[in-house]
């Protein structure tokens, strides 16, 4: 770091953040003896890139395997964590054991080491100390499935998935019916989601989220309601069917996922809500990239002006598109969640094009998106280290002063989550 970007980063490391997306547990309660460094450090991200090296499936259930002693599933990964160790995801790891258990980097030497302090650590109080005292993170936004299960007031507030209600097979009617739910038509459905919806709303999430484009296109066509109710009339009767038979899933046709998305966004667009979409690269080792294009939620963008549309992941690799989306429209929101580790220097590029096309107030500077603390801290040492070199370019090119860069700053990963999410 020059002195510049010392300057500015010694001030962004002081400021308070409001992380905008997480999958951590929800409870800060962990059984020691069940806690295992390598099963939860290999959950998602470095097992990808681990894949990605050449590692086989087999071999990352082996690694991530709690029956097996830990310096024999490390052998396992090693060669290829050390093709991985420079990449985002590896260098978060390395920052997490270096300031959270003073080990400096997973490897050899230390791993058996690091899977003991691990262990210890998992006592009462880690996940609060990480995010508290260590990362300054005052409230994150927790992407859970199960919003109904009581949560840490003080560590998190909640998103909810309507997917199950889109993206729906006969699973979900087996258990809306068993919760005394009756469908028998479109209609009955939509008073199903609409109930979902309000119930959600009552629990007090901030926001809505789209984790669709795993699954299909973010492209929703408008569909008329005479259209979707008889298509949705034959699905009815196959999922009834198929219930009858144990058969495997079918799910809702796209053109009735289509209508129940229009249909979830005039009440969104109703009420003001916003609405979190996974847009650009997908987790895991394998999907359609094209699916999660910012430019196909376009149309959405134009017809639900009140509903603001926070876009996660920079849309990586689609970053242009989604800055270019940001100036045009003022429901248009940027998110850097998952951005600083997926590539730091894509990160980077990123911000220093947003900050000179998009209004600052538009641009979330931080979502950790780990399922497990550790890496929320690694990330976030990224992204402040991100943050603050973009910021001293900008002031080193005369765009602005280092006061100006730290307000801007603080805006990123502070203010805007807090004005966007009402918190
Ligand atoms: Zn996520």
């Amino acid at each position: 770091m020059d002195s510049l970007w010392l300057e500015i980063h010694d001030q962004v490391k002081q400021i308070p953040v409001i992380d905008t997306h997480e999958h951590l547990p929800h409870h800060d309660r962990f059984d020691p003896a069940d806690s295992d460094i390598l099963f939860d450090y290999l959950l998602h991200y470095m097992s990808s890139d681990l894949r990605s090296a050449g590692l086989s499936v087999e071999e990352l259930e082996q690694a991530r395997s709690k029956h097996l002693p830990l310096d024999e599933r490390w052998e396992i990964v090693a060669p290829y964590w050390e093709f991985c160790r420079c990449t985002g995801y590896g260098r978060a790891l390395d920052l997490a054991v270096q300031g959270i258990y003073g080990v400096d980097g997973i490897r050899k030497e230390t791993i058996v080491e690091l899977g003991t302090l691990y262990k210890q650590r998992r006592a009462e109080g880690h996940m609060r100390f990480v995010l508290k005292d260590l990362c300054r993170i005052e409230l994150s936004i927790l992407d859970s499935w199960a919003s109904h299960e009581p949560y840490d007031r003080e560590l998190f507030r909640y998103a909810w998935q309507p997917t199950p209600f889109i993206t729906a097979s006969q699973d979900k009617l087996r258990r809306l019916e068993e919760q005394g739910v009756t469908v028998n038509s479109l209609d009955d459905w939509l008073q199903a989601f609409s109930a979902a919806l309000e119930e959600n709303l009552r629990r007090g999430v901030v926001a809505l989220k789209n984790a669709m484009a795993y699954e299909r296109t973010l492209y929703y066509e408008k569909v008329d309601y005479a259209s979707a109710k008889s298509l949705f009339a034959d699905t009815l009767t196959a999922w009834r069917t198929a219930l009858e038979r144990g058969s495997d899933p079918i799910l809702l046709p796209k053109a009735v996922q289509d209508f129940l998305m229009h249909y979830l966004l005039k009440e969104a667009d109703a009420r003001g809500l916003v609405m979190q979409v996974h847009t650009g690269i997908l987790e895991g080792s394998g999907n359609v990239l094209a699916n999660g294009r910012p430019s196909l939620l376009n149309n959405l963008f134009l017809d639900y002006p009140n509903v603001k549309f926070d876009m996660f992941h920079i849309s990586y690799p689609y970053c242009g598109e989604a800055g270019a989306l940001g100036k045009m429209f003022p429901n248009v929101y940027l998110d850097m969640c998952w951005a600083h580790i997926i590539s730091p220097a894509a990160a980077a590029a990123a911000l220093s094009d947003f900050l000179d096309a998009v209004p600052y107030n538009k641009i979330m500077g931080f979502g950790g998106d780990y399922g497990f603390v550790d890496g929320v801290y690694g990330h976030l040492v990224l992204a402040r280290e991100t943050i603050s070199r973009v910021l001293a370019e900008k002031v080193r090119l005369g765009v602005f002063g280092v006061d100006q860069a730290v307000r801007i700053a603080e805006h990123l990963l502070y203010k805007n989550p807090k004005v966007l999410f009402s918190l």
